[in-house]
């Protein structure tokens, strides 16, 4: 079966990985030119590292562990009130996004085909399968077609309608970038917050790069997502007046190459798929970074669904139906944490003491969201080692 992929971050080369370990072929199509590398940092908990294992991956990603300590918390003069611990915010395991996508896409490039540079235009769908034409290459027919293109989803908007319908807001717009490691820090960060605004940077890549985020609380803004220059205005705009590291934050942030702006937003769907076409990750779920899962419930996806798929051998009705019922709860769990971490997010200046009790009780958190992973023997077709990896 030829299965389309729409998006190649961290749901689509997984799910592309799965496909091939059971006989499919899949293809991806990726809007960006070449693989996104570098990026903002994103952390695992619990099961996910149990894909990353099962698709033998694991060493790999952890090589790359940003291996984060424990961060300061910052008032505006630069003095540091409290300690946030590393468990709060970094997981089990955190690894750069870009690295991740870079990983996923090594271990896949040898025997999946992957087009960069280009989208789908529109999707019709018959009995024999979905006709798709693309922004640059030629018209092509699949027997599947999944958007795993994430919140702002194409394959989401040409087959469900706009994304107003299906993207709530949280109230909490990011930007993130990356920048020099001025201030020295060695695996660590600092945070900054006053009511409605919060700021923080973060040691990368060894010390030697630094990342940076500026958040604040608004309401749904008018903007064109594609203009790089206006996000950096109003985010000037914003933090106009806070103090600690803010100011040298904001001259590094109109010099970024890799600005990044977006409201903190969960996607909220009654279904997932329709006919042939089925969502995978941010696009059909998306639980908002405040919940610091959507990278698990991405490589979980993946795995559940190429896993159904070859369970029913490819009956896409069945198959997606059974994925859906595995992922939901999961998800809603992730959703829940998502708009509580949002309602949270500019809660004051937080006592050590409340601090340390989230601590103590994350491993808990972590594990009460476990997801039962079922055996989806690979299939006698294809090798089930990763192509373009070396092993360890
Ligand atoms: C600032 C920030 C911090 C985060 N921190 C964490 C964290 O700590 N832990 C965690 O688990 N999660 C975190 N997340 C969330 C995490 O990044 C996402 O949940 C995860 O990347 C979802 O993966 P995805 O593959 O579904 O979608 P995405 O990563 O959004 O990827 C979508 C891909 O589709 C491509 N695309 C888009 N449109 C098209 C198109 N029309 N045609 C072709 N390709 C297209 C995009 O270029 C991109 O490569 C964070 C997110 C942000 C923004």
């Amino acid at each position: 079966m030829d299965i389309l992929i729409s998006g190649a971050s961290v749901a689509g080369p997984a799910l592309a990985y799965w496909l091939r370990r059971h006989g499919f072929t899949p293809t991806v199509v990726e809007r960006a030119e070449q693989v996104r590398d570098g990026g903002y940092a994103v952390d695992f908990r619990g099961e996910a590292l149990d894909v990353l294992d099962r698709m033998g991956i694991l060493d790999h990603v952890l090589a790359l562990d940003t291996e984060m300590g424990d961060a300061a918390l910052m008032d505006g003069d630069g003095k540091q009130y409290a300690t946030l611990p590393a468990v709060i915010f970094a997981g089990d395991l955190e690894i750069l996004k870009g690295d991740l996508t870079r990983i996923l896409y090594e271990a896949t490039r040898d025997d999946v085909e992957y087009v960069f540079g280009d989208s789908i235009a529109s999707l019709e769908e018959d009995e024999t399968g979905v006709h798709v034409t693309f922004e640059r290459g030629e018209a092509r027919t699949f027997d599947l077609v999944v958007g795993a293109d994430g919140l702002h989803s194409r394959t989401r908007a040409l087959t469900f309608g706009p994304e107003e319908q299906f993207v709530r807001h949280l109230g909490i717009y990011t930007a993130v970038f990356s920048l020099d490691n001025y201030l020295g820090l060695r695996n660590t960060g600092q945070l900054y917050s006053v009511p409605g605004r919060a700021a923080n940077i973060f040691s990368a890549r060894n010390n030697t790069e630094a990342r940076a985020a500026l958040h604040f609380a608004s309401g749904p803004l008018e903007y064109d997502r594609r203009d790089t220059e206006e996000h950096k205005r109003i985010v000037a705009e914003r933090f106009a007046d806070d103090r600690w590291q803010v100011p040298r934050l904001l001259r590094e942030a109109a010099a970024a190459r890799d600005f990044h702006f977006d409201a903190n937003a969960q996607v909220e769907m009654e279904c997932w798929s329709k006919g042939r076409v089925v969502l995978l990750g941010d696009a059909g779920y998306c639980a908002a970074p405040t919940s610091g899962r959507g990278t698990s419930q991405a490589l979980i996806g993946a795995y559940i669904l190429a896993g159904e798929l070859a369970v029913a051998d490819g009956e896409h009705t069945a198959a997606f139906a059974a994925y859906e019922r595995q992922m939901r709860g999961y998800v809603s769990e992730h959703q829940q944490a998502g708009r509580a971490g949002a309602e949270r997010f500019f809660m004051g200046t937080p006592t050590q003491e409340v601090l340390d009790m989230i601590a103590a009780n994350a491993p808990e958190v972590s594990r009460a969201q476990t997801v039962r992973l079922k055996e989806y023997p690979a299939s006698a077709r294809v090798g089930s080692s990763p192509s373009g990896l070396t092993a360890g």
